[in-house]
This record gives structure tokens, C-alpha cells and sequence, in this order.
């Protein structure tokens, strides 16, 4: 029947989509698209690299996650998709969300030395973390 497997594909992939979010907001570590496919794998062993990769873009078009930019290398994925500053430790190279408010008085002093209108901004910490000094 065909209305049964399109209806039963479509629940596979929201079930995918719904685990691949739950994964990502459930850890800390801002892993790559490869870590989070590993972690996804133990509970669904049957699902692709690239479904994965599908996934994040769907969920980061919609604005449900952050993708970090390192590079041309490889980006890093964030279930928390509000405003948030990252510590980079340069020796271990995990990535740590940094606690408190978005820096608005920053904004307001550009926006005040420019004369320009400031929509967001962007700010990256790096460092060595407990583990690593
Ligand atoms: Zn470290
Ligand atoms: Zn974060």
C-alpha cells in the first residue's frame, strides 16, 4: 500500500530528526556532525552519516540549532540556538558554553563610535580550560 509507506517513512524520518535533536540538546560538548553521528548510531543502528548531516542543516535552517564555524574543516553543532559566547580550549579543543548575558553594552558602544545600526555580534573566547592550565 502505498499511502503505508509513505506514512511510514515519514514517521522514520521524523523519529530520526526528533532523536538526532534530543542527542544534540543532551550533551555539552558541541560535537561535529561524525561524533553526533556515532552517538545517534548506539540507539539507531541502521542510520547513515548522511542522514545525519541532512538533519542538522534542516534543524539549523529552522534555527533549532547552531552550527559553529571552525574553518573549512568542520563545524560543530549546538542544541542550544540562543545568543551564547564559547570558550575554545587550544590545548584539549573542546568547546564550552560561556555562562551570562549577551554583551549588549558592546553593542550600544559600537553602535554609539559608529553611528551604525548593530543587528548581532559575534564573540569567541579562547584558552586553556581547568583540565589543560
Ligand atoms: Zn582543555
Ligand atoms: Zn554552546
Amino acid at each position: 500500500m502505498k499511502n503505508e509507506e509513505n506514512h511510514n517513512s515519514k514517521s522514520r524520518r521524523s523519529r530520526q530528526r526528533d532523536l538526532i535533536l534530543a542527542t544534540l540538546r543532551g550533551t555539552k560538548s558541541h560535537p561535529t556532525a561524525l561524533e553526533l553521528y556515532e552517538k545517534v548510531r548506539g540507539e539507531m543502528p541502521r542510520i547513515s552519516l548522511g542522514t545525519v548531516y541532512r538533519n542538522l542543516k534542516w534543524l539549523r535552517e529552522r534555527g533549532e540549532v547552531l552550527e559553529l564555524d571552525y574553518g573549512a574543516t568542520f563545524s560543530r553543532f549546538d542544541g542550544n540556538a540562543a545568543n551564547h559566547y564559547h570558550f575554545t580550549c587550544e590545548g584539549c579543543g573542546r568547546v564550552f558554553d560561556v555562562a551570562g548575558p549577551p554583551a549588549q553594552s558592546l553593542e550600544r558602544s559600537v553602535a554609539r563610535d559608529t553611528g551604525f545600526r548593530v543587528l548581532s555580534h559575534r564573540l569567541e573566547f579562547y584558552g586553556l580550560c581547568a583540565d589543560c592550565q
